[in-house]
């Protein structure tokens, strides 16, 4: 609610809890100039009954305590479901056991329009369009009413999003008096999310680049090299049926993207960047635990797989059948990315990019501030120049 109060950005993630919840409908979410959503008041409306302010996840703290963790590496028996998902495809054993015991499953997808909204599965099959990561924040408003509406209905809910997504819809369920018993959280480790808007207007200029309309986009291509390709890289089909693979280096979202030049504002001041976690299962890639990875084949990613409620070690036991698992120290697990202690940094370029995108176009602005500014680019250079010509020395590596 901080946001709505004070209109400090950087407090506000944006999950629109307050504009589901404001009994007189007084709060919309509305794009900025960036093109992220932040809630807007219509004061004359407004009743003060103050339900915006204690559902806004930024003061969460029902964490659980790290020390309950039980993680491990997993990888899906089945290669082709390797293949189709972001890591190990830990999550789609996950989503099939639950869809398959009768949970309506809440996941991510990107629709036809590559437009990234939240929507349910209700059996195994409906689950394969949640897989793959998207790198854009998706659009979960009409999902916090459906399941306040179906736990009411004594439906079992299963909810897959981002850490801060998570502990929006406890807020909002709790808010609602509704029982979470029959509801299972399943988060990602995130490490912070453009605006749906960027990627509209790269998919446009990139259609225009290129004369064709994109019919499918997916983020985490495996198949650029029979397997071997880049993990982080993108593939798109356009409406001929001809694809072509994006790799971080040369496409501008992609590299953006990981160079960190358009996440949201609060991304940089992220709340459950923490060791606590909110969701009963917390899911990533293995970065960081090559060395626990040994004897299992990783070339198409494997996912870490963190349980610390005790629904979440049942589910996990309940699917042990359908990984390779291999059981992982939590406290290597936990300080293996960063995130789960700090925030992510901010590229220093991103207000310039976002200034800079007003006048140019996506591709430029990327271009234009994805590298180091001038400075330190100079400052780079002298550091290696001084490793390769230590004072009075000769060259590194060079000959004697
Ligand atoms: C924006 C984002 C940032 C991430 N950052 C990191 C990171 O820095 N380090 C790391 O180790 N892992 C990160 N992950 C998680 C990781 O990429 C995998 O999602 C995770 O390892 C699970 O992979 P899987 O193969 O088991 O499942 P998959 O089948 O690939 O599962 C994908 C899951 O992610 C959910 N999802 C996909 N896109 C979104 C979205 N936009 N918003 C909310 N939920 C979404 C789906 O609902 C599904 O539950 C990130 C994921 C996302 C979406």
């Amino acid at each position: 609610m901080a946001f709505l109060k004070d209109g400090k950005k950087n407090k506000c993630c944006g999950c629109s809890a307050c504009a589901s919840i404001c009994p007189s409908g007084c709060i919309s979410m509305r794009e900025d100039e960036e093109g992220f959503l932040y809630p807007q008041l219509n004061k004359d409306k407004c009743i003060s009954c103050g339900l915006c302010e204690k559902v806004c996840p930024e003061g969460y703290k029902e964490f659980y305590k790290p020390e309950g963790i039980e993680a491990y590496i997993g990888i899906n028996k089945d290669r082709a479901v390797v293949e189709k998902s972001t890591s190990g495809g830990a999550f789609s054993a996950l989503c099939d056991q639950l869809t398959g015991r009768g949970y309506v499953v809440y996941g991510a997808e990107l629709d036809e329009k590559l437009k990234v909204r939240h929507i349910p599965a209700h059996k195994p099959a409906e689950c394969e369009k949640f897989r793959k990561s998207k790198y854009v924040q998706s659009d979960m408003s009409s999902c916090f009413a459906d399941i306040a509406k179906l736990l009411k209905e004594d439906k079992r809910i299963a909810f897959s999003g981002l850490p801060c997504q998570c502990a929006a819809l406890k807020e909002y369920l709790k808010l609602k008096n509704c029982s979470c018993d029959d509801l299972l959280f399943i988060s990602v480790l995130c490490r912070g999310v453009p605006p749906q808007k960027l990627f509209d207007i790269y998919i446009s200029e990139t259609e225009k680049k290129y004369g064709k309309k994109i019919s499918t986009y997916e983020f985490r291509n495996k198949r650029s090299d029979h397997g071997k390709g880049d993990i982080r890289s993108a593939r798109m089909i356009f409406e001929d049926g001809s694809e072509k693979i994006l790799f971080k280096e040369e496409d501008p979202y992609l590299k953006g993207y990981y160079k960190r030049l358009f996440l949201r504002p609060s991304c940089g001041e992220c709340s459950f960047a923490r060791k606590e976690r909110v969701a009963d299962i917390t899911l990533s890639d293995h970065w960081g635990l090559e060395e626990e990875c040994a004897g299992l084949d990783v070339s198409l990613g494997a996912s870490l797989i963190m349980a610390v409620s005790n629904k979440g070690k049942e589910l996990v036991e309940d699917v042990k059948e359908e990984l390779m698992l291999i059981a992982v120290d939590k406290d290597k697990a936990l300080s293996a990315q960063t995130i789960t202690s700090k925030p992510v940094y901010m590229h220093e370029n991103r207000d310039r990019f976002f200034s800079m995108l007003k006048k140019k176009s996506f591709y430029e602005a990327v271009e234009k501030n994805a590298r180091p500014p001038l400075r330190r680019m100079i400052r780079i250079l002298m550091q290696e120049a001084k490793k390769r010509f230590p004072a009075g020395g000769k060259a590194k590596g060079g000959r004697k």
